[in-house]
C-alpha cells in the first residue's frame, strides 16, 4: 500500500490552494477563506502567518463595512513585491512586462519586431527592455520566474520552439536565450501563444469557471488553446492545438508549414488578403484595411470576409464537434474576423454542427484583450510559486 500524504505535503498543498485563491481572486477575508478552502480558522491563520513570513501576502484590517463586531481579517497578494518577468513573442510584435502576483501588470514595454528575427535576435532585445524595468524594482522584491509566449510549436520538456511556420524558427531555444541575456537565476518556461492565452483567459478572464473552452488565436497562422475538463490539453510533447493545419481541402493551396489545404490558408492573414486582393499585402493593419474596407461597402472585401468567417464557422463546427466546449473564444486576428462575419460563422455552426455538442457553446471575445499572452505567460511562471510556495518565496 502506497503511504498517504506526509503532514508536509498537505500544508504545502493547502498553502498553495490559499495563495492561488488571493492571486486568482485578490483581497480576501480569513472568514471567506475558511469557507472557500474548507479548512478551520486556526489552520487558516498558521498558512496565512507563513505566506506572510516569507513576503507572499499581507494582512490587514478591511475597507469599513458599517456592520458591528470585530471584521475578520483581510489577506491580499504582495503584488508590488512579489513578480514574474512575462514575454510575447508575436510575429510584428515583441512585448515585455512585469506581472506582480495577483495578475497587475506593473511595468511593460512593447516594440515593433521585424518578420524574420529569431531567437537569438530577439533575446537581446527583450533582455534589454527588461533591464530598463530592472532599474525601477524596489530592492526588496521577489522575481519568482519568468514566461514566454511563443507563436509556434513548443517542446513541453525545455521549451525548444520546434517550429514557427509564420516566424520562420525550426528549433529556436528561445528560454535558453533569454536566460542567458537576463542574467537572473529563474526558470524560464515557454509555451505557444494560443495555449497560454487560453490559460490566461480561463484563469482570470472571460473564461473563469468554464471548464470545457476552446480559444482560437489568429497572428498570422491561426492555433488553439484547449481547456478540458479544467486542464490544459496540450499533447504528448506539448504540441497539441495546431488546428490552422487542420487539413480541410484536398491537395488546396500550399500552406507554410509545407502541406497543402490547410485551415489556415483560408480564415489566416495571407487567405484573407488573397481573397481580398490584396496579396502583396501583409500585417495587422492590411488586414484591418480589409476589414474596414468591408464596412464601407468595398464588393470583394465584403466577398472576401464572408468566405472567411464562412470558413471558420466550419472548422468551429468540427472542433465543436469534437472537444464539446462549452465557450469558443475568438483572440487575435480570429477576433476581427468574428466580429465581422458573426452571421456567416453562426450559420455554418447551425448546419454543421452536432445540436448536442453545439447547445450549450457561448461564442465569445477575450476580456483580457492583446494582454492574454503576456498574463497568461507571467501564469505560466507563477504556477511554480502556487506548487510550492515556500520553497519559491
Ligand atoms: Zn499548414
Amino acid at each position: 500500500m502506497r503511504p498517504g500524504p506526509s503532514q508536509d505535503d498537505v500544508r504545502r498543498q493547502n498553502l498553495g490552494a490559499l495563495l492561488r485563491h488571493v492571486h486568482v481572486h485578490g483581497a480576501t477575508t480569513r472568514a471567506e477563506l475558511t469557507t472557500t478552502l474548507g479548512l478551520n480558522r486556526s489552520t487558516i491563520g498558521a498558512l496565512t502567518a507563513d505566506l506572510s513570513a516569507v513576503g507572499l501576502v499581507s494582512e490587514g484590517a478591511p475597507k469599513e463595512t458599517g456592520r458591528a463586531g470585530r471584521p475578520s481579517l483581510v489577506v491580499r497578494p504582495e503584488s508590488a513585491r512579489v513578480y514574474a518577468y512575462a514575454y510575447s513573442v508575436e510575429v510584428d510584435r515583441l512585448r515585455a512586462a512585469r506581472i506582480g502576483l495577483g495578475g497587475a501588470v506593473l511595468d511593460r514595454r512593447d516594440l515593433d519586431r521585424p518578420r524574420g528575427l529569431l531567437a537569438a535576435e530577439a533575446a537581446p532585445l527583450l533582455a534589454g527592455a527588461v533591464k530598463e524595468m530592472q532599474q525601477l524594482v524596489p530592492a526588496d522584491a521577489i522575481c519568482v520566474g519568468a514566461g514566454v509566449a511563443v507563436c509556434g510549436m513548443v517542446r513541453r520538456d525545455d521549451g525548444l520552439v520546434r517550429l514557427g511556420p509564420t516566424t520562420g524558427w525550426v528549433d529556436e531555444p528561445i528560454g535558453a536565450a533569454l536566460a542567458d541575456e537576463l542574467g537572473i537565476d529563474v526558470p524560464v518556461t515557454v509555451g505557444n501563444v494560443a495555449d497560454v492565452a487560453a490559460f490566461a483567459e480561463h484563469a482570470r478572464g472571460v473564461a473563469a469557471g468554464c471548464d470545457n473552452v476552446l480559444y482560437l488565436y489568429g497572428d498570422v497562422g491561426v492555433g488553439a488553446g484547449i481547456i478540458a475538463g479544467g486542464r490544459r490539453l496540450t499533447g504528448h510533447g506539448g504540441y497539441g492545438g495546431e488546428v490552422g493545419h487542420m487539413k480541410v481541402v484536398r491537395d488546396g493551396r500550399p500552406c507554410e508549414c509545407g502541406s497543402r489545404g490547410c485551415w489556415e490558408t483560408e480564415i489566416g492573414e495571407l487567405g484573407i488578403l488573397r481573397a481580398a486582393g490584396r496579396s502583396d499585402a501583409r500585417g495587422r493593419d492590411a488586414l484591418l484595411g480589409v476589414f474596414d474596407a468591408a464596412d464601407r461597402g468595398d464588393a470583394r472585401a465584403q466577398t472576401a470576409v464572408r468566405q472567411a468567417g464562412d470558413w471558420l464557422g466550419f472548422g468551429v463546427a468540427n472542433l465543436v464537434n469534437v472537444f464539446n466546449p462549452e465557450m469558443v473564444i475568438f483572440g487575435g486576428t480570429m477576433r476581427d474576423l468574428y466580429l465581422a462575419a458573426a452571421a456567416q460563422i453562426r450559420s455554418r455552426l447551425n448546419s454543421n454542427a452536432l445540436g448536442a455538442c453545439l447547445e450549450h457553446v457561448r461564442l465569445r471575445t477575450p476580456k483580457l484583450g492583446t494582454d492574454a499572452p503576456l498574463i497568461g505567460a507571467a501564469e505560466l511562471a507563477f504556477e511554480r510559486l502556487l506548487a510550492d510556495p515556500l520553497d519559491v518565496g
